[in-house]
């Protein structure tokens, strides 16, 4: 099985640097090197994080990998090539697309993910798990900035491919996206191996403040200090940068706050009726139970009871039992 691995990595390597070389001629890749300007990056960005074009072809991967001689095989593996259908020949995953190498922590390319340049289709499309790539396991961007993790630390989640190149174009170099993907509890473990503390800095739409919520669920647990950072509605990260600019943005992450008191606010509306304020309080203590550490937990506790007026030792034995009766 290694050896088989090592197959589909080598694949991997001559794929990325594949469509690299495609961005690059003119002639094929010249409306992705457009459309990457437009968006503000230009080629110090592409070179920094591999960016690649996958030619709008059935078959262009596929004949280069016949150019060279190689086995079509792993690449049918790591979904890169498809068996076309009644008789048809094989044909590429990655067509017309903007492509982004995805890196586990080591530096080896483990999949793809592709943006669409214009016209309709999926945004984005990804490389399907495989062998080498399993989505719950990496984190885009994370061979990049695990050092400036190590040195901070601290951790910056963010959604997208673009959101980390905007962070990291601003000189914000810890980023990492889940893409598409909720955080899971392997994410939040690699996490801690370098970082203390996990900025959550989602999209500001539905999708993303859901996304929030269950990060906040997976990664309270792990004792991560988890702070969160809110833009300006409908904005990521990405597109605040490009329209808000860079002090605009600062502005959002120096206001990050520990995600307990961001979800209290949320609960805790004013006016609510009694029976709503009741279960918000419930839910509230539910994630105060997720904190491992027993002063933390009391400190919340303390907070929560200043701000609803209710008793702390009301509060404390509600908390008892919950996680009495929990599984
Ligand atoms: P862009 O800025 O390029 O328009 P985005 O990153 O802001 O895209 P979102 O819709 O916010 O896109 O989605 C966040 C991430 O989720 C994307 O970067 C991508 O990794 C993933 N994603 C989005 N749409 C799809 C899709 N249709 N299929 C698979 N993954 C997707
Ligand atoms: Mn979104
Ligand atoms: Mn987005
Ligand atoms: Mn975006």
């Amino acid at each position: 099985a290694r050896r088989e691995n090592e197959k589909l990595r080598r694949l991997n390597e001559v794929a990325c640097g594949f469509y690299q070389q495609m961005l690059l001629q003119k002639s094929v890749g010249g409306a992705a090197q457009q459309y990457l300007n437009t968006r503000g990056y230009g080629q110090k960005m592409a070179q920094a994080f591999q960016l690649g074009y996958a030619p709008d072809r059935w078959d262009a991967l596929l004949t280069h990998l016949r150019e060279k001689g190689l086995d079509i095989d792993p690449a049918r593996r790591l979904g890169l090539v498809r068996p076309g259908k009644q008789g048809r020949g094989d044909y590429d995953l990655f067509r017309g697309r903007l492509i982004f190498p995805i890196f586990d922590h080591y530096g080896q390319v483990v999949a793809f993910g592709g943006r669409i340049l214009s016209g309709d289709g999926a945004k984005y499309i990804n490389s399907p798990e495989s062998p080498i790539y399993h989505k719950s396991r990496v984190l885009y961007g994370l061979y990049r900035a695990k050092e400036a993790m190590r040195r901070s630390d601290m951790a910056i989640v963010v959604e997208g491919y673009f959101d980390v190149l905007a962070m990291h174009r601003a000189g914000i170099t810890q980023a990492v996206a889940t893409c598409g993907t909720a955080l899971t509890l392997d994410h939040a473990r690699l996490l801690k191996r370098y970082a203390q503390k996990l900025v959550l800095l989602f999209d500001q739409d539905q999708a993303g403040q859901t996304a929030a919520l269950r990060a906040m669920e997976v990664a309270l647990p792990e004792g991560l200090e988890v702070q969160i950072v809110n833009l300006a509605p409908g904005e990521d990260p990405d597109s605040f940068l490009a329209g808000a600019g860079r002090e605009a943005f600062d502005n959002c992450l120096t206001r990050a706050r520990p995600v307990l008191e961001w979800y209290m606010d949320r609960l805790l509306v004013a006016g609510s009726g009694v029976s709503e304020q009741a279960r918000g309080v419930d839910e509230i203590l539910q994630r105060i139970g997720l904190l491992p550490g027993e002063i933390e937990r009391s400190l919340y506790l303390k907070q929560l009871a200043g701000r609803t007026g209710l008793a702390e030792d009301l509060l404390q034995r509600k908390l008892g039992e919950l996680q009495r009766s929990r599984p």
